[in-house]
């Protein structure tokens, strides 16, 4: 997938370096997953599903059935996006085990408050209003603004009041799939996933060099739609990416129709529509349904991956399922210098490099608190069943 002759790996017996490596290396891995695959047309011998009509739209959805436990807390920032400004995503960390060596001499009370966060969170727990930055404080108003105009807007689709508390500690995955059947984008949503979140997800994926089709598919695409034109150079400043996502064509297909009471829901905004036809018709619009379908049969796994391990696992499944569907091989190298695909632009870190960056005693330290697998965690989840 790179220029690169030689990769270094992790030592294999050693979690924390793994750890590491991929917390510090996520980003490379998934700018070459989404460079790679939004341009797999270009490789030759490529078999994808539509070879005629490959990428000639997508469909975005979030499948939170695949969930896991994550950290509470919610204020955690991404900046990268600059058109958005700071956007709240979310801890993805496991939350604390009830056993963890941070919360021994703490009263039963407040271990129980402190065991949904993680070892860099717990004491929110202690004290849910500990000030906070300008950045997080500016993050969350936005976000919840977006709430507010999901909660608003005419379409309801994705209303589900009763789970809020659930929704906050978990994470699911958010697919970007083509029409072709492939994965082109893909991100943990830990919490639940708003119009600001989706934005969000797709600027980045743009930012990184992915490619979008002209036209795409999505269950609540009329809020969207309304969503981005009701925020532009309001917390969403102009630029060409922005610009892109507002020239789309954005389609709610039949199955989904449903709950929908905006006329052009039924009209502009339906795939059957004439000039939504060109890019819709004869084409499966429920791929990323059965995606999620066949994920879901692997919820029991999913549930027991943590991050940073959850990012490289995602990336590797789904890069071998696109290349099942594609008859594309994964042990052919230089593949995508051979394709004319451009290399990642941000930097692989070598792991020796990492581990002597760090301070690797501390992380050492507070590495036996994490909740895993092999924990309550079944036994929380039950509750939810
Ligand atoms: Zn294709
Ligand atoms: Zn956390
Ligand atoms: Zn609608």
């Amino acid at each position: 997938m790179t220029n690169l002759h030689t990769i270094q790996i992790p030592d294999i017996i050693q979690r924390l370096s793994h750890n590491m490596y991929f917390e510090a290396n996520a980003s490379f891995f998934y700018e070459t997953f989404i460079k790679f695959w939004s341009r797999h047309g270009q490789v030759e011998g490529c078999q994808c599903q539509a070879k005629d009509t490959c990428m000639l739209n997508f469909v975005f959805d979030t499948h939170m059935k695949a969930h896991r436990l994550v950290c509470a807390y919610t204020s955690s920032c991404d900046e990268s996006v600059l058109e958005m400004g700071p956007v709240a995503v979310g801890c993805p960390r496991p939350p604390l085990r009830s056993t963890s060596s941070l919360l021994k001499n703490i009263s039963t009370i407040n271990k129980n408050k402190c065991k949904h966060y993680c070892a860099d969170h717990y004491k929110y727990g202690l004290e849910p209003n500990i000030i906070e930055n300008s950045t997080t404080t500016k993050a969350n108003e936005l976000e919840r603004n977006s709430d507010e105009f999901e909660d608003t807007d005419q379409c309801t689709v994705h209303r589900d009041e009763d789970d809020t508390q659930h929704k906050r500690r978990t994470a699911g995955f958010m697919a970007i799939v083509s029409n072709c059947d492939v994965i082109i984008g893909w991100n943990e949503s830990v919490h639940s996933e708003g119009m600001r979140r989706n934005t969000y997800q797709l600027l980045r994926f743009l930012h990184l060099g992915g490619i979008l089709p002209q036209a795409a598919a999505y269950d609540s695409a009329c809020t969207f739609f309304a969503y981005l034109k009701n925020q532009y150079c309001v917390s969403i400043m102009p630029s060409p990416y922005v610009d892109e996502l507002l020239q789309k064509k954005y389609c709610i297909d039949r199955f989904h129709r449903r709950n929908h009471t905006r006329p052009e829901c039924k009209t502009v905004l339906s795939c059957s529509h004439p000039d939504n036809r060109p890019f819709f018709d004869g084409q499966n619009t429920q791929v990323c349904e059965q995606l999620f379908a066949h994920f879901t049969k692997l919820k029991a796994a999913l549930r027991s991956i943590t991050w940073p391990y959850s990012n490289i696992l995602y990336c590797l499944i789904f890069h071998l399922r696109n290349c099942s569907e594609t008859q594309i091989f994964p042990d052919n190298p230089y593949l995508a210098v051979k394709s004319n695909i451009p290399p990642p632009t941000s930097s692989l870190f070598e792991w020796t490099h990492i581990m002597a960056s760090h301070n690797y005693q501390l992380q050492h330290q507070n590495q036996g608190d994490c909740r895993r697998e092999d924990d309550d965690i079944e036994e929380t989840y039950n509750e939810y069943e």
